[in-house]
């Protein structure tokens, strides 16, 4: 709930903006612009659950038309609000303009909590929110594309692509009309995965930069470091399992819907995820200790801590309480405009959501060219690769005179299957935007934090492109 004097999170979101405007030469109409929702559908639709009939309130915000087709996921949430998507729409424009996603950014929201529902009612509410979609022609891949969000997942992608192929089933590019869909309906490998592991690659890219780490006064390197995650949801999983397991990072406190746990030797999160599955909850982990309160892991001692549940939960009555030097911000918006001042003056590190989180959009655009293309990635050239590796490593072999062993060259000689290819067009984009973030932090000495370097680094981009369109001379 918004507490008083709290900025909500869409104030906290057009906050951030004008503070970032202001270290630009961009002209005030453009600004305007580029700063209010292009197009916002509030839809109520009637669904029979039961006996009765329920009126379900949903949205359809599109933030920026500057490129099409727009992009960003949908949430189901008892929370949403028409405010809350217009600030999330918002956040996709930017956070595509910074990985270099030719999209506008939008975002869907519909009222319900979906635990409240069977699976055969939210697979009705979703066919009926795609079909007011498809009516408004706010869905498609040229238009508008949706994909997971908060409580949403690969299922509900395949009921919304079988909605709209109902509609336009002749349509040879409609498959691109959603992302995040299932690999065996048009999906791509790697999606699942691909928020929390961009958040890994952007942790990495932070806590490699020696002038940032010299300013909170840790060592370089993400071996070792603790880290404390708010939500196991995909985008929390998988930050956790891949920073511990490929970054050495040690996860020392998890919380979730039903409280939290502490370890201070580290959590084994593929564990405690199938601990959850098999009891329902993480609490009573084995070698953990259960919390007093879920908040205590925003709270805990840690070098890394990532809130990776909903916005607003870092605000100005718990801020002086963080004692973590980095805060990755998994979720969108996770930190208020007020907060973010308190922490900032303490010298605390925010790596912003329209960076850290954009793994997700990335490989959707990956999935939606691959929709576009016809056919996965490394289809054509893996064999071809594979053969010129190898005759590359006999050729090695015949010149030295010493074999190399048949389990080395298959390793050697491999071509690149599509997670593979995915994960490197990933780790690309979140290291060249990490670039260009700091890129800006150096040419323009005012600007001191990442937030607002992204963010200019974002402004920049758009209004190019809206300079480009002709709309602004
Ligand atoms: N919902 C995700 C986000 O907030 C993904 C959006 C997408 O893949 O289009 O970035």
């Amino acid at each position: 709930m918004k507490k008083k004097n709290e900025p909500s999170f869409y104030e906290s979101v057009q906050r951030n903006f004008d503070r970032a405007a202001s270290h630009t030469k961009i002209p005030s109409g453009l600004l305007a612009q580029i700063k209010e929702c292009n197009a916002v559908y509030q839809i109520r639709f009637p669904v029979k659950i039961g006996a009765n009939y329920e009126v379900i309130e949903a949205y359809r915000v599109q933030h920026s038309h500057h490129r099409a087709p727009t992009k960003g996921g949908i949430r189901y949430s008892r929370k949403v609000t028409q405010e809350e998507v217009m600030a999330l729409a918002a956040l996709m424009s930017y956070k595509c303009a910074i990985v270099d996603v030719p999209f506008g950014g939008a975002k869907g929201g519909v009222k319900i909590s979906p635990r409240e529902y069977s699976t055969a009612q939210l697979e009705k509410i979703t066919r009926r929110y795609t079909t007011e979609l498809v009516r408004k022609n706010f869905i498609g891949p040229g238009i508008d594309v949706p994909a997971p969000d908060y409580g949403t997942g690969s299922r509900e992608m395949a009921w919304i692509l079988d909605t709209y192929m109902v509609f336009k089933g002749g349509e040879i590019d409609a498959a691109g009309c959603v992302t995040g869909k299932p690999v065996a309906q048009s999906g791509i490998r790697g999606r699942e995965e691909a928020t929390g592991r961009g958040v890994f690659y952007g942790i990495r890219e932070v806590v490699n930069d020696a002038e940032l780490m010299n300013s909170v006064g840790l060592e370089v390197g993400l071996e070792g470091k603790t880290m404390a995650v708010q939500g196991l949801g995909n985008v929390g999983y998988h930050t956790a399992k891949i920073s511990s397991e490929e970054g050495g990072v040690k996860v020392i406190s998890v919380a979730e819907y039903e409280g939290a746990i502490y370890n201070k030797s580290g959590i084994d999160i593929e564990k405690l995820h199938r601990h959850r599955a098999r009891t329902g909850s993480i609490m009573d982990f084995p070698g953990a200790k259960n919390l007093e309160q879920r908040k205590a892991t925003l709270e805990v001692r840690c070098d890394i801590l990532v809130p990776a549940a909903l916005e607003n939960q870092i605000k100005k009555s718990n801020a002086n309480r963080i004692k973590a030097k980095v805060i990755a911000e998994a979720a969108n918006g996770p930190v208020t405009a007020d907060a973010e001042e308190m922490l900032l003056k303490k010298g605390v590190i925010i790596i912003p959501d329209m960076y850290i989180n954009a793994g997700g959009v990335t490989v959707s655009y990956f999935e939606w060219l691959k929709n576009l293309s016809h056919m996965r990635f490394g289809r054509l050239e893996k064999r071809f690769d594979q053969n010129t590796y190898l005759n590359l490593v006999n050729l090695v072999e015949r010149q030295t005179g010493k074999s190399i062993k048949e389990r080395e060259k298959t390793v050697l000689a491999r071509g690149a299957d599509e997670i593979d290819l995915v994960r490197s067009g990933l780790e690309e984009t979140m290291v060249t935007a990490y670039g260009q973030i700091r890129e800006i932090m150096h040419r323009k000495k005012d600007v001191k934090d990442l937030r607002t370097a992204a963010f200019v680094n974002a402004l920049g981009k758009i209004a190019s492109d809206y300079i480009n369109l002709g709309v602004f001379p």
